[in-house]
């Protein structure tokens, strides 16, 4: 009962449907690290070392298409990450990859915000990366495109451009964890649900932002999302 509560409930928090006047209610945003060899490889890693690895953002970290940020607090090194975003309609435990695309609802484009220096200090000193990587207003993402319409895109290039200029260019196929394959794997590690999204990883060219900035983060085929910081 929802009267039983000591406080309002949180406000949902959703994201537009291309084509459409519904929405899609965000459960847990999930986010996959280094799944592109060249950008593994830029952040010092041996892409071919390692099993897929996730963390996590508060779905609260969402940002809609458009918004104006204020720059966030505690970074001297923001950095973007553009990204792939896929949105469940449905989940389970241990997903079989040649099924795991039926469970999806849609695409979209993403950015997942990094306040680069805490995550270095984070894994220099062992400690969990969630000031890094899930702090307010660190999950941009734009409409979300359904599946139904689209397909299940497995090639599509990747871009970030930075006031214009291009500083990420990537391509879907360059995944070294294929969508199926990743939501797979984390149906492993967690019961996956309607309302999840997964962040699916950047390719190489991360790099700073700063106040004043507009990124716009696109993916062909889906869309584009972007932001600006306010000056
Ligand atoms: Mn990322």
């Amino acid at each position: 009962m929802l009267s039983d509560l000591v406080i309002p409930a949180p406000v949902p928090v959703t994201l537009p449907v291309r084509g459409s006047l519904k929405r899609f209610p965000v459960r847990r945003i999930w986010c996959i690290g280094r799944n592109y060899a060249d950008h593994a490889i830029e952040m010092g890693f041996d892409p071919d070392a390692e099993p897929p690895f996730f963390f996590s953002k508060p779905r609260e970290a969402v940002v809609q298409d458009g918004a104006a940020l204020d720059f966030p607090a505690a970074t001297d090194n923001l950095h973007h990450e553009a990204e792939l975003v896929v949105a469940l309609q449905s989940g389970g435990r241990n997903l079989d990859p040649a099924d795991a695309l039926g469970h999806v609802y849609g695409y979209a484009a993403g950015l997942d915000m990094t306040r680069r220096d805490l995550q270095a200090q984070a894994k220099k000193q062992g400690r969990p990366w969630d000031m890094a990587k899930g702090f307010d207003e660190s999950a941009p993402i734009g409409e979300i495109v359904p599946a139904a319409e689209i397909g299940h895109p497995t090639a599509g290039a990747v871009t970030l451009d930075v006031n214009g200029e291009r500083r990420q260019s990537g391509n879907l196929n360059q995944q070294l964890w294929p969508v199926n394959q990743a939501l797979a794997y984390l149906s492993t590690l967690v019961e996956l649900q309607g309302g999840d999204l997964l962040m699916t990883g950047t390719p190489a060219g991360v790099g700073p932002v700063r106040q004043g900035d507009t990124l716009t983060c696109s993916i062909e085929g889906i869309g584009t999302v972007t932001i600006s910081y306010l000056p």
